[in-house]
């Protein structure tokens, strides 16, 4: 094997391979001690990575599970935070607005209440008046009734009347008659 930075032989030097590509290097060529190419060789989480490989992947590869358990915290203290302050800001109004509504969706339950009451003596009363409207009317009709018969009665009087007046005016042709009769005799 050669080294890919110098091209020459690795056999007889201390060298080390990318954990991605494969491609072997000379330690002294990638500026790694001999101590740190042993420490690469036996850590089984922290794996060495070319220069091209690490400028290619420059994320969570090289990233050690300690590394990612602290930015683990660091993120989820930032998010609570983050939410926290977003619940201050976003949904202290909604709740405000809220609770105005219900104060106002209370109030027209209450104006709903009054008026139905209302509605309903509104609605006794009409029947009271019905009531009484067809009472008068049920009594009025009783009073023309009674007023026709006075009338009827009353023409029967004046037949009565006019009878006697007839009777009266007969009379008195009678005795005129009788009267020109004695005269002329
Ligand atoms: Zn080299
Ligand atoms: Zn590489």
């Amino acid at each position: 094997m050669s080294c890919v930075k110098c091209h020459k032989t690795t056999r007889n030097s201390v060298s080390i391979s990318c954990s991605l590509c494969n491609a072997e290097f000379h330690s002294t060529c990638v500026n790694l001690k001999a101590e740190e190419v042993n420490f690469f060789r036996e850590s089984s989480e922290t794996k060495w990575k070319c220069e091209v490989c690490t400028v290619a992947t420059p994320t969570s590869d090289c990233l050690s599970p300690s590394d990612l358990q602290r930015i683990a915290a660091t993120v989820k203290d930032l998010l609570t935070t983050e939410i926290a302050k977003l619940i201050q800001t976003e949904l202290a109004p909604i709740r405000n607005e809220l609770s105005e509504l219900k104060v106002s969706v209370n109030f027209l339950s209450n104006e709903f209440d009054t008026f139905k009451k209302d509605l309903t003596s509104h609605k006794s009363e009409i029947e009271t008046l019905k009531r009484e409207i067809a009472e008068g009317i049920g009594q009025r009709q009783k009073g023309w009734k009674n007023w026709e018969t006075g009338k009827n009665g009353e023409k029967d009087n004046e037949k009565e009347e006019r009878k006697e007046i007839d009777e009266e005016g007969r009379n008195v042709r009678i005795g005129w008659r009788r009267r020109v009769k004695g005269r002329s005799v």
